[in-house]
């Protein structure tokens, strides 16, 4: 990818519009902006081939946070409409590039449209596809009944960042077992404290908590005893609250012990992820476990009572076809999740798969997965109410949350609408505070390293303290 622009600030965003079509293209940008007139000149190249075309528009905007908004939707769209000629590809997402697609839609309703009408004004405006600008309208209707209007709740985050084994596409901050195993008491001690100190805080404030999550990481990576300190802690703090989700994420870490603590803390929501339903794939991607295992974890937790599952799967895994896909999906019929998560992969600059040079699926191929994954869902009754799109996804596509009637996760919609506070524990957590109305969030973030989270653990109490403290005057 190569791209020159002469609007340094703006270069990442461009080179996000870029990369939703193909990598091999060289882009020229000149900017040449007089008062209040935004000029942008594009040239775009391949081979022997290239485009040349300028866009021109009056800017008008009332202070700095506005300009920066709008002077980068024109250069992203001039660049956008630029491609979208030279390539004769129109991306499904149009020139959408950001996290949640949603936002988008909530801004227009704000303005006063309706649902539908504020769906169709996002698809005109960036030329995103009728099916994925109804799939938006879907979400937000099925959100409504757990979207936060309060000005007062929290969401609680509790991350335990240790697995058995290393997934080769992982960029979270985990570790495996075996590198990391020694710090796991350690960290429990530090991450108690910290729960502790935290909970203190929300109810001297008089915060109403919404949900709290314990992700990670697999939560169930921990020993029973350890696992059972952590939820201790958590309802200790935050007593019972109307949701707990524990992701006991990994087959390969659950056990019945394990899952009669996580039941007697209350947990109202377990997540079982298989990923996929394909051996020899789960062996590619380095899961230390079998998709017989995912059957007998599923088993044992219905054993245990548990009512609400929820299983993720990626489509576009290294190897997979849209047949073995398929094969995923009608082995999730059989084990019948509560709610069903349906990932594109996604290759981070951390993982093992970018590391080792590994090339994504073409997008074609990624959106037939995609495509038959939401026809799978809605065939089996199941409903989409959350969705996120991440950088170097397979197709530029999404991710999203489907679950049965009335089993929508709090948790999920108020993280990816950024309705609420969210205050997260645990190495590399990272909390977010909305202010003024939920025009402003501030963001505090923990250590990563797991070793420096341990043993600088009063600062990350401190740390959080001033994001939230400051606005809220707490002392
Ligand atoms: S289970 Fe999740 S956090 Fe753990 S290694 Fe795999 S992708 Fe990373």
């Amino acid at each position: 990818m190569e791209l020159t622009t002469t609007l340094p600030r703006f270069e990442n965003d461009l080179a996000d519009t870029l990369r939703l079509f193909d990598a091999g293209i060289r882009v020229q940008h000149e900017s040449a902006d007089e008062g209040l007139t935004w000029r942008d000149r594009f040239t775009v190249s391949m081979q022997a081939r290239s485009l040349t075309r300028s866009f021109e528009q009056q800017g008008h905007f009332s202070d700095e946070l506005e300009y920066i908004r709008l002077r980068k939707r024109f250069c992203k769209q001039g660049l956008y409409e630029t491609l979208k000629q030279f390539t004769g590809y129109r991306p499904p997402w149009g020139a959408l590039t950001g996290i949640r697609p949603t936002r988008l839609v909530y801004e227009a309703m704000a303005q006063g449209l309706t649902l539908d009408d504020a769906a169709a004004q996002v698809s005109a405006t960036f030329d995103v596809s009728p099916e994925k600008a109804g799939l938006l309208a879907q979400i937000i209707r099925a959100q409504a009944p757990v979207y936060d209007r309060t000005e007062n709740g929290v969401s609680i985050y509790i991350g335990i960042p240790f697995c058995p084994t290393r997934c080769s596409y992982c960029s979270f901050a985990a570790t495996d077992l075996k590198t990391g195993g020694k710090w796991t008491q350690a960290y429990v001690q530090a991450l108690v404290r910290e729960i502790a100190a935290g909970a203190a805080d929300m109810r001297a404030m008089g915060r109403t908590v919404r949900s709290v999550y314990v992700g990670g990481g697999t939560p169930t990576a921990l020993t029973a005893a350890q696992l059972e300190a952590v939820l201790d802690a958590a309802l200790c703090g935050f007593g019972h609250c109307p949701e707990l989700t524990v992701e006991a994420g990994r087959p390969d870490s659950i056990d019945p012990d394990k899952l009669r603590v996580i039941r007697q803390a209350g947990a109202t929501r377990i997540s079982i992820n298989p990923q996929t339903m394909n051996d020899q794939t789960l062996a590619a991607i380095g899961r230390s476990h079998s998709t017989k295992a995912i059957h007998e974890a599923f088993a044992l937790a219905r054993a245990q009572g548990f009512d609400n599952i929820n299983a993720d799967i990626i489509a576009a895994l290294p190897g997979e076809d849209l047949a073995d896909f398929t094969h995923t999906l009608e082995q999730i019929a059989f084990l019948a999740p509560e709610s069903l998560t349906i990932h594109t992969l996604a290759i981070k600059r951390a993982s093992a798969l970018k590391l080792g040079g590994y090339v994504q699926a073409a997008p074609e191929a990624a959106q037939a997965m995609v495509e038959a994954g939401c026809a799978f869902a809605l065939g089996q009754g199941y409903t989409p109410y959350y969705l996120y799109r991440q950088k170097y996804m397979a197709g530029n596509l999404e991710n999203v949350g489907y679950c049965r009637p009335g089993k929508a996760c709090i948790y999920n919609v108020d993280v990816m609408e950024e309705t609420t506070c969210n205050l997260a524990f645990g190495a590399g957590a990272i909390s977010k505070w909305v202010f003024d109305g939920r025009r402003r969030i501030e963001r505090a973030a923990n250590l990563k390293n797991i070793e420096l989270y341990i043993a600088r653990i009063d600062e990350m109490i401190e740390k959080k303290r001033a994001l939230y403290g400051a606005g809220e005057g707490l002392s």
